[in-house]
């Protein structure tokens, strides 16, 4: 046996109020929340699958490969040693092993290739609310295969070049023709420096390549687009303004004369956080193109592209706030204070069980949206539902992920704020889903936009709160309110935020009255619903059952 270092002999070293390492987490079967939720939403037929994935997000080694690949980020490698420009960003190894774990489980690709099943979108947003809580920056090209399906299906010849390889659960990282890859990712280039929520002003130009124009022909492309992230992709949806308006295009990595296309990375983003997946800005100059969709109709094509990688911010988000909280639970019941473990005092008690609140709130809102997308089909009520409640629950899962993590880092005092925690790289993380995919006040203006143009779009909010009607005196209260909001048409645009506050916490303590336990149900509805605003979390009122709420969201408890 090797003797101990001088370091670890130490008389002053011994380490008696700090939590034990956590290891691996069962990222399923210790969130009890999750269980119940993918049950009653219609994906329980999924949940061999949602377990074994649980088990593999959930692994330390997971973890360790996601602080590697924030705290070594991508390189632009923009030139050989010749100075040939060759484009390349070069990742640290714990990116490529995120990647292949998520597209080896379906994380891309689960709503697609189970369409024909009930709860197909449910069980996709689960996977993507476990891989978020160990890894942000491999999410964005996810969401991307997820979202790029519907855009792509439009255009035929191009859907059967390209939809087999973004199904694929082989991670081919290689950057050649894609004739030539067993698997497929894509990108999206829409924002440019003039204008990232209003599309309009984009300035980049397209001309046809031949005598052919309209869908499936060829454009030549020239332009630039100010944030495009995963730009190893092999292929990029684009906006550009062709003769006939702004239209779609999809622009590959390579031509199909096998020549580099001409996609010129300037240079990679310093970011905030999300730091393990390049963001980067492009060149277009004589760049092929395949137009995708009818000419002039862009963003019709690429509508139901956004609106599903606005759902994937939700459960995303969702995510980010429940491994948090398992954080914050982890750290202070294995901490003390002034002779009492922090889980055990009634103020962090407080503290704890207000987090676990939103955080099943933010997952239940999510789901249920889910479900609603898994119904569209057949049912115009859930459609106008998964139409509206995209943007209910982008706005307002994602804006409250932010001060959560925020209060969740609090609760491991400083060592919250050390890098080794984890807290400060969702810290990080926090606010890109809300900014990202439509800022705050875009998706309050959607949830107007989809308010005045779907008719069934308040009448299935409406429903969802009457089916919870009696349940709890503060809902029906704040159900009968939203209905009177709704009915004043005055200064709505200046209104949209508290109105879309409004539906979400409403449609929130609608799934909690009618499905989880009283204990969470009334506290959410007394705090989030009830006569006095709190702005701080903790504030539950004292005869909230504390003890059960926090035992429901403890892995394990
Ligand atoms: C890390 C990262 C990665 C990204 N990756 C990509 C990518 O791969 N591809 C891509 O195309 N884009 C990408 N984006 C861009 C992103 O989608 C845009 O930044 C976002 O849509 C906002 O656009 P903008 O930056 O132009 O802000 P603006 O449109 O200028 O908006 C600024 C603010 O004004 C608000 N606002 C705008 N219009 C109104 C209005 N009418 N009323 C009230 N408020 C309004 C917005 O909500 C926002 O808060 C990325 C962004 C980030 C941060």
């Amino acid at each position: 046996m090797l003797p101990l270092s001088p370091q670890t002999r130490l008389p002053t070293h011994d380490v008696t109020n700090m939590p034990p390492h956590q290891g691996d987490q069962d990222l399923w079967s210790d969130d009890r929340a999750l269980c119940e939720t993918i049950e009653r939403e219609g994906a329980s037929w999924a949940a061999d699958h949602l377990a074994a994935f649980g088990r593999i997000a959930g692994a330390a080694e997971t973890f360790d490969e996601a602080n590697d690949a924030n705290r070594y980020p991508p390189e632009l490698q923009a030139f050989d040693r010749y100075g040939q420009r060759i484009d390349q960003v070069a990742f640290h190894p714990g990116y490529h092993a995120l990647m292949a774990k998520a597209i080896g489980n379906d994380v891309h690709s689960f709503a697609w290739r189970n369409a024909d099943k009930p709860g197909a979108h449910v069980g996709h947003a689960a996977l993507t609310y476990m891989f978020h809580q160990a890894e942000g920056g491999v999410m964005c090209p996810m969401a991307m295969a997820y979202s790029a399906w519907p855009s792509l299906k439009t255009t035929p010849s191009v859907a059967d070049a390209w939809i087999p390889r973004l199904l694929s659960r082989e991670y081919d990282r290689r950057d050649i023709p894609v004739e030539q890859k067993r698997g497929a990712t894509v990108g999206m280039f829409m924002t440019e420096k003039q204008g990232g929520s209003d599309v309009r002003a984009n300035s980049t130009r397209a001309e046809p390549l031949g005598l052919g124009t309209g869908i499936g022909a060829e454009y030549r492309l020239t332009g630039h687009k100010f944030f495009c992230s995963a730009p190893m992709c092999d292929a990029f949806l684009t906006l550009a303004y062709s003769e006939g308006g702004l239209s779609c295009f999809l622009v590959p990595r390579w031509r199909p004369d096998g020549e580099r296309n001409g996609l010129y990375i300037q240079r990679l983003k310093d970011k905030l956080g999300n730091r393990s997946n390049a963001s980067s800005e492009i060149e277009m100059l004589d760049t092929y193109g395949i137009m995708v969709g009818e000419e002039g109709r862009g963003i019709r094509t690429i509508i139901d592209m956004v609106q599903h990688n606005r759902y994937y911010c939700a459960a995303s988000s969702a995510g980010l706030m429940r491994q948090s909280l398992v954080q914050a639970l982890h750290h202070t019941s294995h901490r003390s204070a002034f002779q009492r473990r922090l889980i055990d005092q009634p103020l962090m008690r407080n503290v704890l069980a207000d987090l676990a609140l939103e955080a099943e709130a933010g997952l239940a809102l999510t789901l249920r949206i889910g479900r609603a997308m898994d119904e569209a089909a057949s049912d115009p009520m859930a459609a106008a539902l998964a139409r509206i409640g995209t943007a209910i629950a982008k706005f307002w899962v994602c804006k409250r992920t932010p001060g959560f993590v925020g209060e969740a880092l609090e609760c491991l005092g400083g060592p919250g704020y050390v890098e080794e925690s984890l807290m400060p790289r969702f810290y990080r993380e926090a606010p890109l889903n809300s900014i990202w995919e439509g800022s705050g006040n875009i998706m309050c203006l959607d949830v107007l936009r989809a308010m005045g143009r779907e008719e069934a779009a308040v009448p299935a909010i409406l429903a969802e709160l009457e089916a919870a009607r009696g349940g709890n005196a503060a809902l029906d209260a704040a159900a009968d309110m939203l209905r009177d909001e709704l009915a004043d048409q005055s200064d709505l645009e200046t209104r949209a935020r508290g109105v879309t506050e409004l539906m979400a916490v409403s449609l929130q303590a609608a799934q909690l009255v009618q499905h989880a336990p009283a204990a969470t149900a009334d506290a959410f509805c007394a705090s989030r619903l009830g006569g006095r605003w709190h702005g701080a979390y903790g504030a539950l009122p004292p005869n909230s059952d504390f003890g059960a709420i926090i035992a429901r969201a403890t892995p394990g408890g």
